[in-house]
């Protein structure tokens, strides 16, 4: 018997609840994994509250570690017992025990441990693939990166530092400047309080960073927009304070033929190769210490409404797990 997080309707986190959940044994091409941690990511506040509408009732959750306790028929390459760890795939990771289709798992490496693969499944890839593959960031470039001090941000900070690009971080708070600061940011911008695009100016001799990180979303965008270089490509790939509203084609040419994109990590590792090649090459820098993660905000699987609050009223730093 597995127990999981549902909700029937969307709304606040009080939709969330605990239910036990008969899973039976994997069908073909699956596995049966006991998950050991599980992550949580401001999507999930996304899909509970409606934003991401999806068909009800639910259960929640991309991203896990844990231990193959059975495979299906026709399952290669993967054994009871084995760790493994996912980011992707049905939703569902919300819960003690799941079944899930054996291609969106990779094992897990020695010196890579259960919870840090947790934290860092979901958020590392999409550093990876942000600044591999949508922009792929040179050493000495300047680049700006809203909500520095988060699950994602914590992760880019010392990603981007290790590659010798300087870091414009935004933050919320002056302990979550602090944060940043010691994670390699170069400058820390209080964006609440302060002018994002006039700070970017003067920091760059008034010349604009060429791409913008930005998974804030409606209360940053302009700003973003506002501090790109000429050809510059703006990477708006979150909505924490709310969906960035319908932008006129003009606006972009308006400040120097910008680029825009929306990417979305499943985009990106779309194929087993894509996948393997991504999170091997999080698991190398969690490895060499290059990412290190910050301990995690850690809650039972039955406080997932605690910890979703606790995201929303902007109270984590860096990364936040569900313990079965
Ligand atoms: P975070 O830990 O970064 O939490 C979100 C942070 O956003 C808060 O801590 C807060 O930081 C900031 N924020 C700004 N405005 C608000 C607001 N009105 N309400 C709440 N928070 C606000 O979360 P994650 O690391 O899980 O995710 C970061 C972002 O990246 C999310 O928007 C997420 O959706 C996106 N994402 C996108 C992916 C993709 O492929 N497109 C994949 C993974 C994540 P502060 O206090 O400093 O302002």
């Amino acid at each position: 018997m597995s127990q999981a997080i549902v909700f029937a309707e969307t709304g606040g986190p009080e939709v969330l609840r605990l239910q036990n959940a008969e899973i039976g044994p994997p069908g073909p091409g699956q596995a049966r994994v006991r998950h050991t941690a599980i992550g949580v990511n401001f999507i999930d506040t996304y899909q509970r509250s409606g934003l991401y509408p999806l068909p009800l009732p639910s259960g929640l959750g991309s991203e896990a570690a844990g231990v193959v306790e059975a495979v299906g028929e026709g399952v290669a390459g993967l054994a009871p017992g084995d760790r493994v760890a996912y980011a992707g795939g049905p939703l569902g990771a919300y819960s003690t025990e799941r079944l899930i289709s054996a291609e969106h798992l990779v094992k897990l490496p020695d010196g890579v441990s259960d919870e840090t693969a947790a934290c860092a499944m979901l958020q590392g890839m999409t550093v990876e693939y942000l600044v591999q593959r949508t922009f792929p960031v040179q050493p000495g470039q300047t680049v700006l990166w809203h909500a520095a001090a988060g699950g994602v941000g914590q992760i880019a900070l010392q990603w981007l530092s290790a590659m010798g690009v300087h870091v414009i971080a935004t933050v919320g708070s002056e302990a979550k400047a602090e944060i940043a600061r010691n994670l390699g940011a170069a400058h820390v911008i209080l964006y609440r309080e302060e002018d994002v695009a006039a700070r970017v100016r003067a920091i760059t001799g008034g010349k604009g960073v060429p791409v913008a990180f930005d998974s804030v979303g409606k209360d940053t965008f302009e700003a973003s927009l506002n501090s790109l270089s000429p050809r510059g490509m703006m990477v708006t790939f979150g909505n924490a304070s709310g969906p960035v509203p319908a932008l006129a084609p003009l606006e972009l040419t308006k400040r120097g033929s910008l680029f825009l994109t929306r990417p979305r990590l499943g985009d990106y590792i779309a194929t087993r190769a894509e996948l393997e090649a991504s999170s091997d090459a999080l698991f190398r820098r969690l490895r060499d210490g290059t990412v290190k993660l910050a301990p995690s905000h850690r809650y039972p699987l039955a406080e997932a409404a605690q910890a979703h609050r606790d995201l929303e009223a902007r109270r984590t730093t860096g990364s936040v797990i569900l313990l079965p």
